[in-house]
Parts: C-alpha cells; sequence; structure tokens
C-alpha cells in the first residue's frame, strides 16, 4: 500500500494555527499592540473600522524591520524575541513565539510598511492568505504599519460566526485598555470609524486610568504598594462606595502582561470582605511584578492565565497589602468637595430614617365603577398621597402613572368584561387583597383564592408597559429642572450611545453624550431623579454580557432590565390600593401568568384544595 501521510503546506499549517491565534478582530488588535510595544515605541496608533472586519491598522514609531526581516517577519516561528530555551525564563516581551503575523498573514489581506531608524528606505510589502503579493522599497517615517483587511476573507465560517460588531467592537475596546493600562509611558490613540475614541497621552500610572476611564474616577482611587522578595505590588484599588455590579474595572497584570486570575481576584475580595454591598465588585488596577523564572511561561498566545510558582503566598501578600490601603483609607478619608452626588444614591437611602407608611383604606373604592374609572384609578390621587408621605416615594415606586400608561383603555376593556380574566375569574372586583410577609398579594376569587407574588407580578406590568412605550413610541417624560450629569467609562459610554433610541422611547431625554459625560435633562415618569444612575447601570450590566443582535430585542433587554430595577420588591409593604392596582394591571397585561423572567406570577388555590386541607 501507498503511504498516506503527508505534510501539510506551509499556508495551510498557518491557517489552521491561525484558528487559535486570532478567534476575533480583537485578538489581531492585541497581537499588533503588543508587537508595537516590543519593538520599543513611543508612540501608538490603532486605527480601527467597522469593528474590524474592514480594517485594523496599528502605527507604531519603534525599531522597524529591515528588508529581510519584513519578509521573514510573516514565517511562522520568526521571532526576534527569544534564541534558546532558556530565554524562555528570562522572558520581558509580550511575544515569543513566531506566531501571530503567520497566522494573521494567512487570513486576512495585510499590508507592511516599515523602516528602521538608519535605513534611508524602508519596505513596503502585501501579503494575503499567505501569499507575497509585491515588496518594494518606499519612502517611509522610522517605525512600522500593520494593517490588516478582510480578516478571515478565505475562512466563510469564521467570518459568519463573528458577533455583532457591538461584542466585536467591546472586545477590541477590552483588548485596547488592558495594553494601554499595562503601558502607561507609551502614547496610545484609538481611532474608531473616522472618530477619536481615545487619546492617551504618556502619563502615569493614575493619569493613565483616569483618562480611560470615567473623569470622576480619580477620586475613587486609592493606591496600593507593597514590596518583597517574591513580589512587587502596585496599583490602585477603588473604594469600596465605588463599587459596581459588573467587573468591567477589574485589572491584574503580570510583568505588565495582563492576566485573569480567579485565585487572586478571590484575594483581592477577600480583602474588601465587610465592604462591599451584596454582589457589588470592587474596581482594581493591580500590577504584579514578579521574577520571570517564578512564572509559567509557556502560554498560549491568547490565553490570559497564567500559573505562579508560589501562589499561596502571593494570595497573602495581595490580601494584606489591600487591607492595609482600605485600612489607611478608611482611616483619613479623602475630602471630596466636588463630589457628583448621584453617585451616592444608594448610600443616601441606607441613611434615611424608615418611617412608617400610612395606610390608606379606601373602602368605596371600585374600579369597575363604569361613571369614572379614572378618579378612583387615577394617578393624581396617587400624587396627592405623595406629597402627604414623602417615604412613600422610596418604599413604592413605579405605579404612579400606570394609568396613563397602559390601563385606561385596558381597565375599559375590564370593565365591560371579566373574560380577560381567563380562568382565573376575579370573583368580585371590590374584593379585598391582603398582603402577607410584604410579598405576597392574596385575594379571593370565585373558585377559591390566588396569591399574587407583588415583585412579580410588577416586573410584568412594567416589562409590558415599557415594551408598548418603545414600540408606540410615546413615553412620557418629567423635565428635570436641572440636568443630571453622569459619568461612565468609554466602553459604557459606547453602549450608551446604541442604546439611545430606545432609551429615548421609554421616556429619557440625553441632552450630551460624550467621552465619559452623559447629560440627561428628562427621565420616564415612574423613575425618581436618584434611581437613574443605578438604573443605568444595572441596564447596562446586563446587556454587556450578552447583547442581541437586533434591535428588537435590545427593547426587549431594555424593558426587561428596567423592570426588574423598578419594580417593587418583595419586603416592601404596599397599601391596600396599591395592591388592588398592581392586581388590576397585573390582568390587564398580555400575559399576566408570567414574569418577564419566565417566573409564574400567582398562583390559585381552589375551594376544593382547601376543603381537602380541612378533610383529613
Ligand atoms: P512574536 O511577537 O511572538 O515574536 P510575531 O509574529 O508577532 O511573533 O512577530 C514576529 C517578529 O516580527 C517579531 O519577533 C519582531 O521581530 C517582528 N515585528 C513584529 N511587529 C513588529 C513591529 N511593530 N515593529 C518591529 N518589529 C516587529
Ligand atoms: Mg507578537
Amino acid at each position: 500500500m501507498s503511504s498516506v501521510i503527508h505534510l501539510l503546506p506551509d499556508h495551510v499549517a498557518n491557517q489552521i494555527a491561525a484558528g487559535e491565534v486570532v478567534q476575533r478582530p480583537a485578538s489581531v488588535v492585541k497581537e499588533l499592540l503588543e508587537n508595537a510595544v516590543d519593538a520599543k515605541s513611543t508612540n501608538i496608533k490603532l486605527i480601527v473600522k467597522d469593528a474590524g472586519r474592514s480594517l485594523i491598522q496599528v502605527i507604531d514609531n519603534g525599531l522597524g524591520m529591515n528588508v529581510t526581516d519584513a519578509r521573514m517577519c510573516f514565517e511562522r516561528h520568526a521571532t526576534s524575541k527569544i534564541r534558546h530555551a532558556e530565554d524562555l525564563f528570562s522572558l520581558y516581551t509580550k511575544g515569543f513565539r513566531g506566531e501571530a503575523l503567520a497566522s494573521i498573514a494567512a487570513i486576512a489581506h495585510v499590508e507592511l510598511k516599515t523602516k528602521q531608524e538608519n535605513d534611508e528606505l524602508g519596505t513596503h510589502i502585501i501579503i494575503e492568505g499567505s501569499k507575497f503579493i509585491s515588496q518594494d522599497p518606499a519612502v517611509l517615517p522610522k517605525g512600522t504599519s500593520f494593517a490588516v483587511k478582510n480578516l478571515f476573507f478565505n475562512i466563510p465560517a469564521r467570518r459568519n460566526f463573528l458577533k455583532s460588531e457591538t461584542v466585536e467592537h467591546r472586545h477590541i475596546i477590552d483588548e485596547f485598555q488592558r495594553v494601554a493600562l499595562a503601558h502607561p509611558a507609551i502614547h496610545f490613540t484609538f481611532i474608531h470609524n473616522g472618530s477619536e475614541l481615545f487619546n492617551l497621552p504618556s502619563s502615569n500610572l493614575r493619569q493613565r486610568i483616569v483618562n480611560l476611564f470615567a473623569g470622576k474616577t480619580n477620586e475613587k482611587l486609592v493606591p496600593i504598594s507593597e514590596e518583597t522578595e517574591i513580589v512587587k505590588v502596585q496599583g490602585f484599588i477603588a473604594k469600596p462606595e465605588f463599587s459596581k455590579k459588573s467587573r468591567t474595572e477589574q485589572f491584574f497584570f503580570v510583568n505588565d502582561r495582563f492576566i485573569k486570575s480567579g485565585y487572586l481576584h478571590h484575594a483581592v475580595m477577600a480583602a474588601y470582605e465587610g465592604l462591599l454591598k451584596d454582589g457589588m465588585q470592587p474596581g482594581y488596577f493591580i500590577y504584579l511584578d514578579v521574577p520571570p523564572n517564578t512564572i509559567d511561561i509557556n502560554i498560549h498566545p491568547t490565553k490570559t492565565e497564567i500559573k505562579f510558582d508560589d501562589e499561596h503566598s502571593l494570595y497573602a501578600i495581595l490580601r494584606s497589602t489591600v487591607k492595609h490601603s482600605l485600612g489607611q483609607f478608611n482611616v483619613a478619608p479623602v475630602l471630596d468637595f466636588d463630589r457628583d452626588p448621584n453617585l451616592d444614591t444608594p448610600y443616601e437611602y441606607q441613611e434615611k430614617e424608615a418611617s412608617m407608611p400610612m395606610i390608606q383604606v379606601d373602602a368605596n373604592f371600585n374600579p369597575f365603577a363604569d361613571d369614572k374609572p379614572s378618579k378612583s384609578y387615577s394617578g393624581s390621587s396617587y400624587r396627592e398621597k405623595r406629597t402627604e408621605s414623602p417615604a412613600w416615594e422610596s418604599l413604592y415606586v413605579g405605579l404612579k402613572n400606570d394609568v396613563q400608561e397602559i390601563d385606561v383603555h385596558s381597565f375599559e376593556q375590564v370593565a365591560v368584561s371579566s373574560s380577560l380574566f381567563n380562568d382565573v375569574d376575579l370573583e368580585e372586583s371590590q374584593n379585598r387583597t391582603y398582603q402577607i410577609h410584604k410579598k405576597y398579594i392574596v385575594s379571593s376569587i370565585k373558585s377559591g383564592m390566588m396569591v399574587i407574588d407583588q415583585q412579580r407580578a410588577h416586573q410584568r406590568i412594567l416589562y409590558e408597559q415599557y415594551l408598548k412605550n418603545m414600540t408606540v413610541q410615546q413615553a412620557s417624560s418629567q423635565q428635570l429642572l436641572f440636568p443630571l450629569e453622569l459619568y461612565f467609562s468609554v466602553h459604557e459610554i459606547q453602549l450608551l450611545n446604541e442604546l439611545k433610541p430606545s432609551l429615548v422611547t421609554t421616556g429619557f431625554v440625553f441632552d450630551l453624550i460624550e467621552n465619559d459625560k452623559v447629560i440627561i435633562s428628562g427621565i420616564p415618569v415612574h423613575i425618581t431623579e436618584s434611581e437613574v444612575s443605578i438604573v443605568l447601570e444595572e441596564l447596562m450590566n446586563d446587556l454587556q454580557s450578552d447583547t442581541p443582535e437586533n434591535s428588537f430585542s435590545i427593547n426587549d433587554s431594555i424593558a426587561k432590565s428596567m423592570a426588574k430595577s423598578l419594580a417593587v420588591r418583595t419586603g416592601t409593604y404596599l397599601t391596600e390600593k396599591e395592591q388592588e392596582n398592581i392586581v388590576n394591571s397585573l390582568f390587564a397585561c398580555k400575559e399576566p401568568n408570567v414574569s418577564p423572567f419566565h417566573k409564574p406570577t400567582f398562583i390559585t388555590i381552589s375551594v376544593d384544595d382547601i376543603d381537602k386541607k380541612f378533610a383529613i
């Protein structure tokens, strides 16, 4: 039999390797930026078009390459960074495998322009799918420019597999941020679709963090510093009160390389113990320097995990360093005169004295009365009550506008026919409702009784209301006397920009969204001013992990997230009117049976069931 084994041609091997190195446009960004850093550049410019689908270009002012190297760099295992296996143990560069450029060139159209300082002419190379198209001398400035176009042009499956532009763009920003944070002394610029997203001049670390994230970041940061034999720890941690729900501002760098480590994260969290509210995440920018021979350097180029020789000691050192800084900060809190009160909201609530809600029983209330439904059921009576009892607002958010938003006509429908209640059949509308355990609303129905989960029910009501507003675009908005100024990271601003059209239909009025700042002059009627930043933050947090591809589902996600944030919670006392309002609004919903998160909103217990219990 003839032999069947043969060696794969280089371009095929490169294409296979590329699958590992280049998963998405952001991988190319990472490799090109790291090469530019390794080439000792002081100024690096990233230019991206269409989240990397059409163009990713990195221009640096580093060492450049001579004619031979310019061609060589596209060969697999072509690297200037190690010569011997031992070099691996004293590595201070990002790259060392010589795989990245070969891989990228295998699956894209690449144009390289490079010149070394003392050469008169530079080299201009065009390579497409591992095939050299041209190589010419050219007049060029010192440094290197790689332009990568038509990524995955010869692997359609991969190209189609790319996520939405939003998701890919976010990955690119992530990579950019990581490299920029690791090298504050380098001037980085990032231009996306022609507009400058970041311009980060050479600076110290603190300034770099502030330039990358929101403008108020500076006041959040507490420095940390520790030096021991096995590790040097430096960087900044965020004060506990600035913790967020998302983990987007948590960074570890080891020898200037971004890494992820659940173990070290745990050490930091342990130091914050007792200082954070449930589910909140502190921001941190922590830089560890360890001798290169104490980490396992044989890391895959795309992987960000790392193995340390002495993990346990690192854990202990990190924990105590962070704890120490937190302690110091607590003893001597920084005076911030221009603190943004909006960021403090949850804590104001904490300090608010609890006041007893007023119980108002309206014995004559009959939602089915034909004559003036709007009186017994109207927003105005609610508003009156609000002025009597200001604490009411924080206790019970969100129902005051139900009338205008969803209920007026469905109310009439209810009045005309009780068939809306389907098999549930409320016995009589003036039935009393009772709240038990500040969690359930109980009501008598023809067949027995009904128990409604107040939180889930309200989520359903708000969810349908928002969705309706978004589709018919007629949400009312409350004009703010003083526009709200909120700060977000560039990342979040980008997301906000995309969400803007949908948010506007819920009642938000944005005067300005730029850099890290948002000015809001109108908000949906059922949100209080102090809730705005929480709602937006939760919304972005919900959307960040998974952005739906089409706008319909973006609306859906926004409606869900806002319903979740604003629905009345378990543990909230409800007046009888509020209970009734929930019951009525719930059954005016299209899908009253389940919450937006597919959990049952109510159960019914038949008289038979009750009889059976007594029969024992
Ligand atoms: P690695 O970074 O692992 O060495 P790469 O494929 O990324 O492998 O790059 C191959 C080689 O090309 C590098 O070792 C370096 O010598 C050269 N090179 C790549 N990018 C640049 C650049 N921007 N400036 C100067 N030399 C570069
Ligand atoms: Mg490299």
